[in-house]
């Protein structure tokens, strides 16, 4: 006794008639015009292969490959998982098995990092029709339940009436008939509620099939055949399911004639030869028929010419069972050699299927291992563009965590940084409030000695004077203090315009000015000096003071190089040149000499 079954198509078969072709043509003009590998060709490029899925599945792989690199590079999962799966199918439908399996664990892999449950849904029941297809029916059912646990909370109503369909499938399979037609019975009932009549007549052939397996020949005999009598409103898929298992009904029921005549109409349909399954249940079902006829040639020539035709198709069970029969017939028959030889080929071809499934946990692994590799491959380059474009939108959960710590590395320093600014600033303030007089702005005794401390050592010369107003006193006596405290400030201001960037001046007392200036031979700092002297005798009082009111200073200059320099020794060498310009009547400049 053989089972029957049917293979459900995984979303509703597009009847390819004029608008598809004209709908074809108006997306090959489109991605004409677009650049080759742009974005914008990637949902061009998932029409075609879905449109051709059915119709030509090697040219809907052609163009799942093309639309693949652009997938990968988009940062669409959900765009990368379909045209793995689109890939998937197109590759299962031609029987590129091995193909397969990695595109659509790859799929069910990708999908997963997305909340698309439709996307799911639809991923892990490809996976499951490949095991289904494969025979290894127990992964075929747990990856139907993930794709119905999925589907119940998807929008789209649809995807519940499909996993039904396929649990109802491969139900029947497993020998499970009354649960299968409650599944069927269940899809049915959501294709009738969405109006696809397509799909609803297509679980009226899961449910006759049912129905056939577990004997009650006269309920699936009546669907079948109202199924066949909707002809033009059902897909050539459905059309070849029914014709074949109604043919079978007709065989249980002992109506020889109706069964060979419905077998043969399947073997002969050019659209059924699109269906290998249904084209390999028919042979087998003819040539089953023509053993119990003891029409054993017959039998012999349908299973050979079943292999034939079926051979390196996708793999299903009658394909199998059409082997094992036609083995056996050679048995029954004493043909030892030639039964050997089927057998033979039989395993062979089992060989080819089989291995996928055996070694599937290894490849499973090795699909997420590759599929892993290019997420990463991804989220670098998404790193490198968001680098270039210097885009502080992170796409990434991984970005956004690395950003993050970057970012608070960045905030930490960048705070630490400028607390250290702020207390260099704050020192530096201190250090020069500490440094400045107060009255002229100008530096302090203590702004003098770091100077000096700091090019002690130099190989330069450095003339020092040291200068004293004349009569300050008096001024202070005659006009007020506060007067006395503006010519300070004028003298300093006086001064200051005549000193260069690298000169140091200092007022180190009451109304005592040190100037150390470079680089200058005695000639010229005399000169200096000198200068300094004749612009302070010229200097505008300030308004303060009565604009006759005169102002003088005597210089006493030191010279030496700060190689050695001492500052008690450079400042008594001047205190005494001034002490002499001073004796000398004042207003003059005075250099120290060594007696
Ligand atoms: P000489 O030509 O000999 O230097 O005569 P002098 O009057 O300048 O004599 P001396 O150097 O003894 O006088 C210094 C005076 O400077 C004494 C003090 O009143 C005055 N003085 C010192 N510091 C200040 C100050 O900050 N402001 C004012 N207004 N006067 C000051
Ligand atoms: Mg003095
Ligand atoms: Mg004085």
């Amino acid at each position: 006794m053989y089972r029957f079954f049917i293979v459900l198509l995984l979303i509703i078969s597009p009847l390819f008639g004029a608008a598809h072709e004209e709908r074809i043509a108006t997306i090959e003009r489109e991605l004409a015009k677009l650049e080759t590998n742009s974005s914008a060709q990637l949902p061009l490029l998932i029409e075609l292969a879905t449109t051709y899925l059915y119709k030509d599945p090697s040219l809907a792989e052609k163009y799942a490959l093309k639309a693949l690199p652009i997938s990968v590079q988009s940062e669409d999962d959900v765009s990368r998982s379909r045209v793995s799966r689109l890939l998937g199918m197109a590759t299962m439908y031609q029987g590129k098995n091995d193909e397969a399996f990695t595109y659509l664990n790859q799929a069910v892999a990708v999908a997963t990092t997305t909340d698309d449950p439709h996307l799911l849904s639809i991923c892990n029941r490809s996976l499951g029709v490949f095991y289904e297809l494969t025979v290894d029916y127990d992964n075929a059912m747990k990856f139907y339940i993930d794709a119905l646990k999925f589907a119940k909370k998807s929008d789209d109503i649809t995807d519940l009436a499909m996993v039904y369909g396929n649990l109802g499938n491969v139900l029947n399979s497993q020998g499970d008939f009354s649960e299968a037609i409650d599944y069927f019975q269940k899809a049915k009932n959501i294709h009738r509620q969405t109006n696809n009549v397509e799909m609803e007549l297509n679980m009226t052939v899961g449910l006759g099939v049912s129905y056939l397996s577990s004997n009650q020949l006269d309920k699936a005999r009546e669907l079948l055949e109202g199924v066949l009598a909707s002809d033009s409103l059902i897909v050539n898929f459905t059309y070849s399911e029914a014709s074949v298992n109604l043919a079978h009904v007709y065989k249980a029921q002992g109506q020889h004639k109706k069964a060979i005549a419905m077998y043969k109409h399947v073997i002969d349909d050019p659209k059924a030869g699109s269906y290998p399954q249904a084209l390999a249940s028919a042979y087998l079902g003819l040539a089953g028929l023509y053993e119990t006829l003891e029409r054993f040639n017959d039998a012999q020539r349908l299973y050979q010419q079943g292999i034939s035709v079926v051979k390196n198709k996708t793999s299903v069970e009658s394909e199998i069972a059409l082997y094992e029969s036609a083995a056996m017939l050679q048995l029954q028959l004493g043909n030892y050699e030639e039964a050997a030889r089927i057998q033979a080929e039989y395993i062979e071809r089992r060989n080819t299927i089989q291995p996928v499934t055996q070694s599937g946990i290894i490849r499973k692994l090795e699909a997420q291992i590759k599929s892993e590799r290019e997420s990463i491959k991804l989220q670098e380059n998404l790193l490198q563009r968001e680098r270039e474009a210097r885009n502080s939108s992170f796409y990434l959960f991984s970005a956004v965590v690395i950003s993050l710590i970057c970012a608070l590395l960045f905030l930490t320093l960048l705070l630490r940084r400028q607390k250290l600014l702020r207390l260099e600033h704050a020192n530096e303030v201190l250090i020069d409030a500490s440094e400045t007089d107060y009255l002229t702005g100008i530096g302090n005794r203590r702004y003098l000695d770091r100077k000096f401390r700091s090019q002690r050592g130099i190989d330069i010369d450095m003339a020092f004077l040291l200068l004293d107003i004349d009569y300050f006193k008096a001024i202070n006596d005659t006009h007020g203090h506060d007067a006395g405290d503006k010519v300070l400030v004028t003298l300093a201001n006086t001064l200051k315009g005549q000193c260069q960037s690298d000169d140091v001046f200092a007022r180190i007392g009451g109304e005592e000015f040190v100037i150390m200036t470079f680089n200058k031979s005695e000639v010229d700092a005399m000169a200096f000096a000198e200068r300094l002297r004749g612009h302070v005798e010229a200097m505008i009082p300030p308004s303060e003071c009565p604009q006759d009111i005169s102002v003088t200073v005597s210089i006493g200059v030191a010279i030496g190089s700060m190689k050695c320099a001492k500052y008690d020794e450079l400042y008594k060498q001047a205190d005494l040149a001034l002490y002499q310009a001073k004796t000398l009547g004042r207003n003059q400049v005075k250099l120290h000499k060594a007696p």
